[in-house]
């Protein structure tokens, strides 16, 4: 499992679903978004001493293979060029930075977006539970849209809605954020 496969997963399990089972169709904006996305998260990580820490290991019966962005005493760090929300932190980025943390035995987690720093905790257990769907996605399992906004500029939107609202009812809609 890549961590940073969970921050699609948590923005919208369905587009985790195509990226993973079916080629993916960037277009020249999106490619060159990406890459200035990157150069500026390299630029950003230059600000560190400490640079990246592999993080390799099992999580809940998975094998684990990521690096986090830093590693500060208790604390794993992660480094987004973008703003964070209002309160708290972007679901999937949690989410990334707390499999780093418990893999890497942390207790704590700091995400520094463009606009400030958020602390958090991990859930090991809300973790487990978002891993269990995450893998059921990876192995084939279509999960039910999570319409937003953003649904207009998705490079999957057509397919997604030829297949409509299928999805059982159960697969929960994961949060945007985590306060
Ligand atoms: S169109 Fe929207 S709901 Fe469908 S895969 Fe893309 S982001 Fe997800």
């Amino acid at each position: 499992m890549r961590p940073s496969d969970l921050r699609t997963f948590a923005f919208c399990p369905r587009l985790y679903f195509f990226e993973v089972h079916l080629e993916k169709r960037i277009t020249l904006v999106q490619r060159i978004k990406m890459l200035l996305g990157k150069i500026r998260h390299f630029i950003l990580e230059l600000r560190y001493e400490e640079r990246e820490v592999e993080a390799l290991g099992e999580l809940f019966g998975r094998k684990v293979f990521g690096r986090a962005d830093a590693v500060e005493g208790d604390y794993v760090v992660e480094v987004k060029s973008s703003r964070g929300p209002e309160d708290g932190a972007w679901f999937g980025d949690y989410l990334q930075a707390s499999v780093y943390a418990l893999v890497l035995g942390k207790r704590r987690i700091k995400i520094k977006y463009s606009d400030g720093e958020r602390e958090l905790e991990p859930d090991p257990e809300e973790l487990e539970e978002v891993i269990k769907l995450f893998e059921l996605v990876r192995e084939g399992y279509v999960p039910p849209p999570k319409r937003s906004r953003w649904c207009s500029k998705c490079p999957f939107r057509d397919l997604c809605e030829e297949l409509g609202e299928e999805g059982d009812g159960w697969f929960p809609r994961l949060p945007y954020v985590k306060r």
